[in-house]
């Protein structure tokens, strides 16, 4: 995914920028880094891999030695960033949000003046330094940012420090937010709207889609005003979002809490415990016991003083192992208990399985699953998400084609992906029984869009549905 935040004040803003990037740690695990502009020194910049150390503790040395008025840093989960620019439109350093799946063709187009792009070691080249290439395509800087929104398939968001501020943009439809914070003599842009509470900030506004603004101490100024189509992501609010961020006015938390009711509102099952995965599952669950009256708890504890959640090792062996190293079980909540499990979502299977086979090692009668999301049956286009992106290992593809005898096309995986067909029961089913559940029963979209409770037209809901 990754995450941004940009900061303007009248004194130096170090302070600021440091901590509310790393407010952001939870939406990456790759690369981190830091740009900032001082009228007395100019720009200057630093990247780290966070891969096996959090931010803070990467950029201990920067935060004492760097300055400057106005800064923007950033949590990614691919390239590194933010890259400082020279350009005809002056210098400026940018950090971007988002996918672009067009990159090669736009790439192309670019080399056709004869310019050049730097390879990163994985052979891909560096987004963000797409972008800003794209933003020196035009005479003016705001068209360039604007030709580099429209021009992108996928989408994307992005910070720009520049001498006069720090301009902001938000990608087409939306699908991730930028919100403007203020206090006495500074204002700031976020991902994560509760990065800049602890720092004193107030929401000021959440820029709309597409919307170009410019943020300096003094003022917030738009200077392309935001379109009428909106696609927010609704995993926001699911799983990846922080529980204490709002997005488009509704609270992450308090969605978990709604969403749970309204699993148990269809639920029938009589488990002695209701119980979450950690962390985003703990909410949901949280909302269905206090719907249905079953008592919550916490069958297994998350060990957190040594695992942060930054500090996940990429590969996917190991990361199961790790996910199971962190959790601790409580003997006595689970010896003899019919426990129902609320999970964020299923995507390969493979994690959940894990954990219930331990609950039943460790005694459990039963293991209820229902996870907060309807099935995951496309992989997002629009996002570097690593939870849904490669849909070829999606439990749900799997199982599909095995129960169709073979690959499929995307008219079928849409009748599997209706909870209203006789498909979509039998998928359930399967993934049940393959993932050794005593039952499975996944929310369903309509009751998920409710727990949201924005005009659903503005929620993108690709990976569930399959419509655009
Ligand atoms: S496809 Fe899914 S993960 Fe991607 S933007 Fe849409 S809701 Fe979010």
């Amino acid at each position: 995914m990754g995450g941004f935040f940009g900061v303007t004040a009248k004194e130096d803003c170090m302070f600021d920028l440091f901590f509310g990037t790393d407010y952001h740690s939870h939406l990456g695990t790759r690369r981190a880094g830091m740009a900032l502009y001082d009228p007395e020194e100019g720009f200057e910049k630093s990247i780290h891999k966070i891969d096996n150390s959090p931010f803070r503790t990467k950029f201990e040395k920067e935060a004492n030695s760097m300055h400057g008025k106005y800064g923007i840093g950033c949590i990614s989960d691919y390239e590194a960033q933010p890259i400082l620019v020279r350009s005809h439109h002056g210098s400026f350093a940018i950090t971007t949000v988002g996918k672009i799946n067009n990159a090669n063709e736009i790439m192309e187009e670019i080399l056709k003046d004869k310019a050049h792009f730097f390879v990163m070691s994985n052979g891909e080249i560096n987004a963000t330094e797409l972008v800003a290439a794209m933003i020196n395509q035009k005479d003016n800087f705001i068209e360039g940012i604007r030709y580099a929104q429209e021009k992108i398939e996928g989408s994307l968001s992005m910070l720009i420090l520049t001498e006069k501020g720090v301009y902001c943009a938000r990608d087409m439809l939306g699908r991730t937010p930028i919100i403007i914070g203020k206090k006495d003599g500074a204002r700031c842009a976020a991902f994560e709207s509760f990065s800049f509470l602890n720092l004193g900030y107030t929401t000021e506004r959440e820029l709309g889609p597409g919307e170009i603004a410019v943020i300096d101490p003094d003022s917030l100024k738009t200077l392309v005003p935001p379109g009428d189509k909106m696609k927010i992501c609704t995993f926001l609010w699911i799983y990846y979002g922080y529980p204490s961020s709002v997005y488009e006015g509704v609270s992450v938390e308090e969605m978990r809490y709604r969403c749970g009711q309204l699993l148990a509102r269809r639920d029938n099952v009589k488990p002695d415990i209701v119980a979450g995965v950690p962390d985003s599952g703990t909410a949901h669950a949280i909302g269905y016991a206090n719907e249905s009256g079953i008592p919550f708890s916490r069958p297994f504890i998350k060990y957190t003083p040594t695992w942060p959640r930054s500090f996940m090792p990429t590969m996917q062996s190991k990361r199961n192992l790790i996910a199971k190293m962190k959790l601790l079980p409580v003997h006595e909540l689970i010896e003899g208990k019919s426990l129902l499990l609320i999970d964020d979502s299923i995507v390969r299977g493979t994690q959940l399985r894990e954990t219930t086979e331990y609950l039943f090692e460790n005694g459990a009668k039963e293991v209820h699953i229902r996870p907060a999301c309807p099935p995951l049956v496309f992989g997002c286009k629009y996002l570097n998400f690593s939870r849904t992106n490669s849909e070829m290992e999606l439990i749900t593809r799997n199982v599909i084609a095995e129960l169709e005898g073979g690959e499929v096309t995307d008219d079928v995986l849409r009748e599997y992906a209706d909870f209203n067909s006789e498909k979509y029961e039998k998928m359930v089913e399967k993934i049940c029984e393959k993932l050794k559940f005593t039952s499975l029963r996944f929310h369903r979209l309509d009751d998920m869009l409710e727990a949201v409770g924005i005009d659903q037209d503005k929620l993108c809901t690709y990976c569930w549905s399959g419509k655009e």
